[in-house]
């Protein structure tokens, strides 16, 4: 597309900083209050009900083939941790006290996994798996589902295929639950996909197509292949409605782990939480499920590479998936892979805008550094996409002053709490754990 960049200049005062490829922190003037917000939105609570209620119907499954689940009876879920330490390591940094509390969601150690991908990932191939099943009356939703564990159901879903495009993660989550299920998994890894995410893969059976190109090309040529044949079903992470709700399942759980911290969230109490954002799917999915729960007194903040920055272009300038980082110069090379994506989900973008606070960027140096912290403070060891979030309290005090001001937050910040999702990484092999803390050492 042809983008008119002085316009863009002059229109947008963060423009030139987006450019530039400096961390910035980016109000959104689209937020509205959630009763107006919510009345447009095209999904709903019963939806995201739904898909909560059908993780239930498959929960004896999972926990019968991924024993590692069978403690939390087939529930795919991940700790809610305070982490004070590298709170007061952040404060000491960069000079500045975080109000209130500093909690880490440790999406990094979801089962099965080992990424936020693991919920909306998972969700749709069981949803489809589902579908299938009980088209052909193999399957009621009265059943016991432990029952697809069986040479039968592997035998009818083999006669499926599944695709799909992915940074990595999300070809993990789907390869390792497809192939599980018994279908033929197909995963398009784009260029910036780790090699032990592809030997992993390949190990368990999945066929996986390997592109110099990055994950739009990737998701592209996976979704016109699929399309050639009838059989096969392609997860459209640019335009997925189900990816969304299995993400959104997460808002509900955490309120119980929130209640069983004791953790109140009211009108006095704000909860910020500050989400590293790809394509948008999985922090928009969560987000979306945290203000049906918390309405206007959560405030979700999204966290994206300084070279990736897609869904901060595509809000900002209103143009959502018409725009891409590379054309308005921007590289897309980033070593949080998980985040290195040029061009937003359009139907992620339109969904969350009246929901969503502001976006602010970090930068490569910075993801290691903090990933160092984290393990010199709370020995939680992480890949560098999911340290985006972690600077997000930093941000807001410092950067967020007016946001604070105009929702009338400033005085009840230090009653507040901050959760940062933590997104992937325990499935990264020892010796590449290894590596990137010695990145971040040098960069000390
Ligand atoms: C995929 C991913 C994200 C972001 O999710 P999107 O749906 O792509 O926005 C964040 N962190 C990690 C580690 C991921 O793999």
């Amino acid at each position: 597309m042809n983008i008119d960049i002085e316009a863009l200049k002059a229109q947008y005062p963060l423009f030139n900083q987006l450019i530039s490829m400096d961390e910035l922190f980016w109000t959104n003037p689209n937020q509205e209050k959630f009763y107006t917000a919510i009345e447009k939105s095209p999904l709903t609570y019963e939806d995201v009900k739904q898909a909560e209620e059908r993780l239930v119907r498959f929960a004896p499954y999972i926990a019968k083939v991924f024993p590692e689940t069978a403690k939390m009876n087939g529930i795919i879920e991940s700790p809610l941790v305070k982490i004070p330490s590298m709170k007061q390591s952040l404060e000491q940094d960069y000079r500045q006290s975080i109000g209130g509390e500093l909690l880490l969601k440790c999406d990094s150690h979801l089962p099965i996994s080992g990424s936020i991908k693991a919920r909306g990932g998972i969700y749709e191939v069981l949803k489809h798996a589902e579908e299938l099943a009980i088209q052909h009356q193999l399957l009621t939703i009265q059943d016991d589902y432990s029952v697809l564990d069986s040479d039968r159901f592997r035998a009818f879903f083999s006669q499926y295929s599944i695709a799909v495009g992915s940074t990595g993660n999300l070809g993990l989550s789907i390869g390792i639950i497809g192939a599980k299920l018994g279908f033929n998994v197909t995963v398009h890894m784009s260029a910036d996909a780790k090699q032990w995410k592809k030997d992993l893969l390949r190990r368990k059976n999945v066929n996986v197509v390997e592109y110099e190109a990055d994950y739009s090309k990737a998701v592209e040529d996976g979704r016109k292949l699929a399309e050639q044949d009838p059989t096969c079903y392609f997860i459209d992470d640019e335009n997925s409605r189900d990816l969304f709700l299995g993400y959104a399942v997460a808002a509900t759980r955490l309120k119980k782990q929130l209640a069983e911290l004791a953790i109140k969230v009211d009108e006095n109490h704000p909860l910020f939480v500050y989400l590293p954002c790809g394509v948008g799917g999985g922090p928009g999915g969560i987000g979306f499920g945290l203000k049906l729960i918390f309405q206007d007194n959560v405030h979700c903040f999204f966290a994206e590479p300084t070279h990736s920055p897609c869904m901060l272009l595509g809000l900002m300038t209103g143009l959502h998936n018409q725009i891409s980082v590379q054309d308005v110069g921007i590289d897309n090379i980033t070593d949080a892979d998980g985040l290195a994506v040029g061009r937003p989900s359009g139907f992620v973008g339109k969904t969350i805008e009246p929901f969503l606070s502001g976006i602010y960027t970090v930068n490569d140096e910075h993801l290691y550094k903090l990933l160092k912290k984290l393990v010199d403070t709370e020995s939680i060891h992480m890949e560098p996409s999911a340290l985006a979030g972690i600077i997000g309290p930093v941000k807001l005090g410092n950067d967020g002053a007016e946001y604070l001001s105009k929702h009338r937050l400033s005085d009840k910040l230090k009653n507040g709490t901050h959760i940062v999702w933590g997104t992937g990484g325990n499935m990264v092999p020892e010796e590449i754990k290894k590596q990137y803390y010695q990145k971040g050492l040098d960069l000390t």
